[in-house]
């Protein structure tokens, strides 16, 4: 009999039955596996606040291969002409994503940084205020950016970026996180779609 054929789990062309199977139960395991590398610290920066410690994630070359992999295989052939990551651990998925799609990398960072002419926005955190703020030159309007964060919280830093990145012409194609806290609610205020590595509903 032949062999049952099915879309790979990512779309990337079509496999056998048993390998797709084997695949999603490799990706299964990576993604369980992957939590463990996420330590839940209370209480910080301030009370009541669960801070996902993303540093045991960062350590392990197999983990952190495994979330940008997994960010640059979702936006492959989507046409990104820029990935733009936040300051500062968004710096980290950011440009190692970059150079997985073969493009280049842009930073959004906190105010005063940036040493040439910057556009600001302010913005509400889950814990406090702050201003972020991106150079003129970063992106323009033949610009497809996908935007790179560590950890989608309430949204209101991506929401930030995103508007100072239209601000500048560019086409938003998506946000991608390593962790989305789902029970915030953050995915819904953004103005394109997100995808993140791991999801805590
Ligand atoms: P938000 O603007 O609320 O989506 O917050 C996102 C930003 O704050 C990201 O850059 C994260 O690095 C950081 N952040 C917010 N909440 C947490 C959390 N519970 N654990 C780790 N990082 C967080």
């Amino acid at each position: 009999m032949a062999e049952e054929r099915h879309e790979s789990v990512r779309g990337e062309g079509r496999c056998t039955r048993s390998a797709w199977t084997s695949r999603r139960r490799r990706l299964a395991f990576a993604t369980m596996e992957l939590r463990t590398h996420i330590r839940d610290v209370p209480d910080f920066p301030k009370k009541g606040i669960v801070f996902k410690d993303i540093t045991p994630l960062l350590g392990d070359p197999k983990a952190l291969a495994y979330v940008m992999d997994t960010i640059a295989s979702h936006y492959q052939g989507q046409g990104i002409t820029k990935v733009i990551g936040i300051e500062s651990r968004g710096f980290i998925f950011a440009a190692p994503v970059a150079l997985a799609l073969g493009v280049g990398f842009a930073p959004i960072r906190k105010p005063g940084k940036l040493p040439w002419k910057a556009r600001r926005q302010e913005y509400a955190l889950e814990y406090g205020k702050d201003v972020i703020e991106i150079h003129e030159d970063a992106v323009g309007p033949a610009d497809r950016v996908l935007m790179v964060d560590d950890v989608l919280a309430t949204g209101g830093t991506m929401v930030a970026a995103c508007s100072l990145v239209s601000a500048l012409g560019a086409t938003l194609v998506g946000c991608a996180f390593a962790i989305d806290l789902a029970f915030l609610g953050g995915g819904k205020r953004l103005p394109v779609p997100s995808f993140a590595v791991l999801t805590y509903s």
